[in-house]
This record gives structure tokens, sequence and C-alpha cells, in this order.
């Protein structure tokens, strides 16, 4: 299995460091405290350690992503040999053996105090670990096949926010600022994003959750605030994306899809992102400068919705067109956000 690159590496999580405060960046090796097995797709793992009684965030997670390291066999945990500021061109620098497999996942949520300070991840058993691209067998990449064999006492790199220092680490992407209603779509990676959101809604919120997991046995428990209605879809047989595709159209009271070909939607999609597409109010994968005053000046959107989307890539970008494009959505107030490639994906 080669080494991927990481498609946030780059983001912008730099520390802003001055002498006197400590990184807030955490580079730990973590350690599996306990593995519990929510359902045929989820393993939820709990890992703790040394210095894990500073990792953050506090309070709620929200979409906060972290890194992870799964080391090579045989090969240590690289957290141990590279320092956490500038942990990426320290990272890069090592032989490739010694690296292991840097991947992104999503903080699930951060519990407990001192030695009993546990960070909590929710891994997709992609591949033949689980039930991902339509059953058994197909690919299943070093960090599935890791959380699928996890044991006590096992470890791996981690990098996370050091509590009280969460701004300079940043990766929580959810800003809804003053809209009122919400609109989400999540693939099974990004359901532990959406519910650790989900759950930390005021009561009043009202919006509409699209989540798409494999299988009906994957719908999680999320506690939802009684205004957002959620369209829990197993996937199936089915085209990745599609059901929730669909399911948006309804929603948002648009017809059924366009062909593409006959559909420009150039003038207010702006550039469109690569396969690595990552658009926030403040960020485009495009390149394209967003966090302009031009943009902040545009009026909020005729039903003041914010849309946090989460996903495969493909999908993201079908999503991205249609709200976007179609549906003329400002684009100050979306998050589109590409979590993994899909390398079968035809759209
Ligand atoms: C901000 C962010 C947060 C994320 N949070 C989570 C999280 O909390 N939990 C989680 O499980 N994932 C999460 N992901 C997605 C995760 O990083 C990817 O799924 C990653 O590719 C898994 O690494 P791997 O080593 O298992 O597979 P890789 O080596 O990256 O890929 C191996 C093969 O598997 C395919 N593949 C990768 N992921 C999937 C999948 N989910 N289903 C089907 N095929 C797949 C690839 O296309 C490739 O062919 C997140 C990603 C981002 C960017």
């Amino acid at each position: 299995m080669t080494t991927t690159t990481d498609t946030t590496a780059d983001a912008p999580d730099a520390p802003d460091k001055t002498d006197a405060a400590p990184s807030p960046i955490l580079l730990l090796t973590g350690v599996v405290c306990e593995v519990e097995r929510l359902s045929p797709s989820f393993v939820r793992i709990w890992l703790g350690g040394e210095g894990f009684e500073q990792v953050g965030p506090e309070g709620t997670t929200l979409d906060q992503r972290i890194k992870i390291v799964i080391p090579n066999d045989g090969h240590p945990v690289p957290s141990s040999v590279i320092e956490a500021d500038d942990w990426y061109a320290a990272w890069l620098a090592l032989p490739e053996i010694e690296r292991g497999h840097l991947r992104t996942y999503t903080a699930r949520f951060v519990t407990g105090e001192g030695v009993d300070r546990r960070l909590v991840v929710d891994f997709v058993l992609h591949g033949s670990g689980g039930q991902g691209r339509g059953g058994s067998g197909g690919p299943c990449g070093p960090a599935a096949t890791w959380a699928a064999g996890a044991r006590l006492g096992d470890t791996l790199g981690v990098l996370a926010p050091r509590r009280g220092h969460e701004d300079g680490f940043g990766g929580i992407e959810f800003a809804p600022g003053d809209a009122h209603r919400l609109l989400f779509c999540a693939d099974e990676t990004a359901l532990p994003a959406v519910a650790s959101i989900l759950e930390s809604l005021p009561v009043d919120a009202e919006g509409v959750a699209v989540i798409e997991v494999p299988a009906a046995a994957d719908f999680l428990d999320v506690v939802i605030p009684p205004g957002v209605a959620v369209h829990w879809i197993a996937r199936g047989e089915r085209p990745r994306g599609q059901t929730s595709i669909e399911t948006l159209r309804t929603h948002c009271g648009l017809g059924a899809a366009r062909d593409r070909a006959a559909h420009s939607v150039a003038d207010t999609v702006g550039a469109e992102p690569g396969d690595d597409v990552w658009e926030t109010p403040v960020f485009s994968s495009s390149g394209e400068t967003l966090d302009c005053p031009e943009r902040r000046a545009e009026p909020v959107g005729a039903d003041d919705t914010y849309a946090w989307v989460a996903g495969d890539s493909a999908t993201v970008k079908t999503i991205r067109r249609m709200l976007v494009g179609e549906l003329g959505m400002p684009r100050r107030q979306v998050a589109f956000m590409g979590y993994w490639k899909d390398e079968d994906a035809t759209r």
C-alpha cells in the first residue's frame, strides 16, 4: 500500500506560535483504550495515553478534524521522532517506510480528564472490513484495515488540537453565522462530524439533514433537535450519492436532474474545484479568493440557509452545482467538503 497525499494537510491549520505560547498542535502516540463495534460499517475507537490530558477541543467538537498516522508493520509510530511544529515537512522527510499512512478523521467527541482523557474516533470499515462498495471484497485502505483489527494497546499517531489553543489548530468548518435554517448532507465518513454538529445545536434549530450510509443497520443513534428533519438513507446496491442527491432535489423544490451538457451554471458556481473539492466561505481548493470584501458584502440568501455538505468528492461536487448553480445559494453560506475520493466514481 502506498502512502497517499493528504488533501487537507495544507489547509489553513498552520500554527500561529509565539515564543511564549505552546504549540496548538499536539502530536501524540494514541493507545487504543476501548473498541466498540457500533454497526456493520462503524467501529468506535477510544484513544488515550501520555499527553492526552492536553487534547482539545474543549466543549463541543463539531466537525473538528484531526490527523492520524497508521504505522507500517514493524515500525514505530512516527510521532515519537517528529516535532509538532512544521510536522508535515518533518513527516514527509522521513523515509517512506517509517512515515506510515497519514489520514484525516473527525474527533467524534473528547471526554474525561487527566489520565482518563480520551479522543474518540468513529472509523468507517470500508471495503472488505465492512459494508462499503456493496459488501465484501474491494479495496480497504490502511486506516480502515487498522481500525477493523484494532485491539487494546495498539498504537497510532495522532495530531489533535491542544485544549485552550483550538483556534491555532483550526479544523472546524461548521460556521453557520446567523443563518436560521441549516441544510446538511453527509455520507458515512461525514456522519461522525454531522452527528457531533447536530448534537450541539440549540433545541430550536431548524433544517434538514440527509445522511447516507451503506445499510439500515448503520443508522446510528444521534440526538437531533425536533426542528431538524432527518432523512436516513441506506444506500444498499444503489450508486453512491444518488439517493442523497434526489432527496435534496426534492427538498429544495428542484425537478429531476437536468442534462449536465445542457446546463450552464458557470456564471454562478465560479471556478469548478478539482477532484479534491474543498470550498468553505473562506477557502476554495480551486484557488479562487472567497474571503474578500465583495463576497462579504453579498446579500444573505433569500431563505437564510447555511449548507454543510461532506462526503465523497463526486457527490459533493454534484451537490455544489445544484445548490450554488441551480438554487443560487450564496457561496458564503455553504461549505462543500470532499472527504475522500471514490476511485470507482463515474459521475
Ligand atoms: C475532514 C475529514 C474528516 C473525516 N472524518 C472521517 C471519520 O470520522 N471517519 C471515517 O471513517 N472517515 C473519515 N474521513 C474519510 C477518510 O479520511 C477516508 O475515507 C480515508 O481515505 C480512509 O483511509 P484508508 O487508509 O482507509 O483508505 P485509503 O488508503 O485512503 O483508500 C483506499 C481505497 O479505499 C477507497 N475509500 C476510501 N475511503 C472510503 C470509504 N469511506 N468508502 C469506500 N471506499 C473508500 C479509496 O477510494 C481507495 O480506493 C474524513 C476525511 C476528511 C477529509
